[in-house]
């Protein structure tokens, strides 16, 4: 992670402590202090992307939360920032399920877990998460 003094745009930045759970930077050149992101998960633009997108796939807050690990405070604030809408979702249902990739391959050899809706599979870790949409039956 390369830190840049916010004041003088200099990298010559070292860490000095910790306050209310970020941590604190020091430019050795302007001697100015700053806090930077929340200690722990880094969250960068990967997750924003894949953030909207779930949003997009109609699914709740809390559901990208719990797949994200993102935490749906911060979700929200996303979704806002790039002013998100998302069309009524009335006639679909969203599902989603993790795979491993042999399971994959499984579900996709049969014809009947694809007819009739479409399907979004995007990686996590070393799984991969398929979204699949369906038209509610009338
Ligand atoms: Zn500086």
């Amino acid at each position: 992670m390369s830190n840049i003094c916010p004041k003088c745009l200099q990298e010559n930045v070292v860490k000095s402590g910790i306050v209310k759970e970020r941590q604190r930077f020091l430019c050795r050149n302007c001697n100015y202090y700053f806090t930077v992101k929340k200690l722990g998960k880094q969250i960068d633009d990967y997750y924003v992307t894949k953030a909207l997108q779930l949003y997009l796939e109609g699914l709740s807050y809390r559901e990208i939360e719990r797949i994200l690990g993102v935490s749906h405070v911060t979700i929200s604030s996303w979704i806002k920032k790039y002013n998100i809408k998302r069309p009524p979702h009335s006639e679909f249902h969203t599902t989603y399920k993790v795979f491993k990739q042999s399971e994959l391959l499984d579900f996709m050899k049969l014809e009947d877990n694809l007819k009739g809706s479409g399907l979004i599979i995007t990686e996590f870790g070393d799984k991969y998460m398929m979204i699949k949409w369906e038209r509610f039956k009338k």
